[in-house]
């Protein structure tokens, strides 16, 4: 599950990189989904609810995750799709819907930026009777706890684990369970990040509001490797992501990951780590296999 990549600019400064294959633990639920959703599933058994609900985009890989997740719990799974249906499905909402049998159901921008409204929820429950609520990305309270075990088991005594930022659940998760000489460094994938920090604080501080103030100065974003926003895939940033991904035989993909392992090799160049730190990377996934 550890695999070392190495390159000119680590050897020069001793660093040590290692690479957490978390996209390697499912062939669909892959990467940090795995952990987020796992929670969920269990609390929604508990309550027992039959229906999960969640949002996305049309090539969220939380939906994704979460048609296959609930089609696995026995659950009837219903993904709210930010925008105008088009045909064909692309793949992602093909697998969900013809693969997973998750019902799509399309919500215009506008709505869908209320989503997460009491009066956008409870007209969702009219239409579509009771269903367990998982907010877009996964990312809430349970989400953090099972991200929290992302690192069990690793024994590796690293300084700085790194992770791609969407919503920075995985990232809250990660925080919250370093050892007092540890560090995390998030990598934001959108443009104009800097609300992150405050959606990061918001999950901590609902996690456990007193160890918040420690667990602040533990965790720093790196805004400046978005490549031009969410979805763009600049020439350059697409080269990297192919040379990456066979000279070190682990597959990456540019929203996510390419962002951060640039980011990181950037960095090393420009001094930001110590030298012989121990830098942990958490591949986090998004890839899709047997789709
Ligand atoms: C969803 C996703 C992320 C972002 O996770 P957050 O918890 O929303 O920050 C990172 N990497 C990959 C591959 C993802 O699919």
């Amino acid at each position: 599950m550890l695999q070392q990549v190495t390159n000119t600019g680590l050897e020069k400064q001793e660093i040590t990189l290692w690479v957490l294959r978390t996209d390697q633990i499912h062939p669909q639920i892959s990467g940090n989904k795995w952990f987020k959703l796992k929670y969920n599933l269990t609390e929604a058994k508990r309550r027992k609810f039959h229906t999960l609900l969640t949002f996305g985009g049309a090539y969220s890989n939380h939906i994704y995750a979460t048609a296959r997740a609930g089609q696995l719990g026995g659950f009837r799974t219903i993904g709210i799709i930010r925008g105008e249906k088009t045909l064909p499905l692309n793949e992602t909402l093909a697998y969900a819907k013809e693969v997973c049998g998750m019902e799509l159901h399309y919500m215009n921008r506008t709505t869908y930026r209320q989503k997460h409204t009491s009066f956008v929820i409870s007209e969702l429950q009219a239409k579509f009777g009771s269903f367990y609520l998982i907010p877009e990305g996964g990312t809430n309270v349970l989400a953090v706890e099972g991200c929290k075990e992302i690192l069990t088991d690793i024994d590796l005594p690293f300084d700085t684990v790194c992770v791609p930022v969407g919503t920075g659940g995985t990232l809250a998760g990660l925080v919250a369970s370093l050892k007092t000489t540890q560090q995390a460094l998030g990598f934001a994938v959108l443009k104009g990040g800097d609300f992150l920090y405050n959606d990061v604080n918001q999950l901590l501080k609902a996690y456990d509001e007193e160890k918040l103030l420690g667990w602040q100065a533990k965790y720093r974003i790196a805004l400046d490797y978005h490549f031009g926003g969410y979805a763009k895939r600049p020439e350059k940033l697409c080269e990297f992501v192919n040379d990456f991904s066979k000279n070190y035989q682990i597959p990456i993909e540019p929203i996510y990951t390419g962002k951060m392992f640039w980011g990181i090799f950037d960095l090393v160049e420009q001094g930001f780590f110590k030298k012989k730190s121990v830098i942990l990377a958490v591949h986090t996934g998004g890839l899709r296999t047997n789709a």
